[in-house]
């Protein structure tokens, strides 16, 4: 398995990475965990526009669904379309709701290009991937993914407060890819986003490989976020995440 962050940014794109999207590849399979803004982009620069053959979305906050706007116009216009359609897992209401924001009547709900499936926490196959869904602690439907195959596994936060069943999906993974969206401070708010060192409190608790901080949001200085990462009491190599950062667990 052959993890490639496309984009690591928190909350909306950075000059240097796009919004969230992480590229997963098996046994010539490549699905993405979501597809958020500017990621369609530089996720040309590793596969090829038309090779992505499923997609995961955490939750339906645009910095983590935007793209599939595009992808689309790509899929349903393109050279040779019709392209075959891409299984998109994601919370119920993703026809209804992209839709809305291409600007395009509830029926047919970008389904030219996509067959979407409703989440629900649980554990199903996606190609050669056993990906298992668990709720996450956000403001809206929201879920972290692992992904294993062959013996390794990732696990990814999604946007989520601190979350007993994150530390549960992270358990001995491969690597972590934690969202640390916050600056570690007294009272932080509840349910929403992490900071670097409850991200590591929770790659402690869970006992990962590793641990990539990710989400990391434009207003932040990365350094700070990766000191407080360094309290949280895990001893695995932490490091921040890049778009174009591959790891390859084989
Ligand atoms: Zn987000
Ligand atoms: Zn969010």
């Amino acid at each position: 398995m052959k993890v490639t962050i496309i984009g690591c940014s928190g909350s909306f794109p950075g000059p240097d990475s796009p919004a969230s999207c992480y590229l997963v590849e098996a046994e010539g399979f490549r699905m993405l965990l979501d597809f958020g803004s500017g990621s369609l982009g530089a996720l040309q620069r590793h596969i090829g526009l038309y090779d992505v053959d499923a997609i995961c979305l955490t939750h339906l906050h645009a910095d983590h669904c935007l793209d599939l706007c595009g992808y689309h116009v790509a899929r349903t216009y393109g050279p040779a379309a019709p392209y075959p359609r891409v299984p998109v897992y994601a919370p119920a209401d993703a026809p209804r709701r992209l839709a809305a924001a291409y600007g395009m009547p509830e029926e047919p709900c970008l389904e030219t290009a996509f067959d979407f499936a409703g989440l629900a926490p649980g554990t199903f196959e996606v190609g050669p991937f056993t990906v298992t869904a668990a709720t996450v602690n956000h403001p809206v439907e929201a879920y972290g993914f692992r992904v294993e195959h062959a013996g390794r596994s990732v696990a990814y936060s999604g946007d989520t407060g601190e979350s007993n069943d994150l530390v549960k999906l992270a358990a001995d993974a491969d690597i972590l890819l934690c969202e640390a969206s916050l600056v570690d401070k007294p009272d932080l708010p509840v349910g929403l986003h992490l900071s670097g060192r409850q991200a590591a409190e929770h790659a402690a608790k869970a006992g990962t490989g590793r641990l990539v901080l990710t989400h990391l949001v434009p207003w932040n200085d990365p350094a700070v976020v990766m000191d407080d990462a360094c309290r949280g009491g895990y001893d695995g190599p932490v490091e921040l995440a890049h778009s174009g950062a591959v790891y390859d667990l084989t």
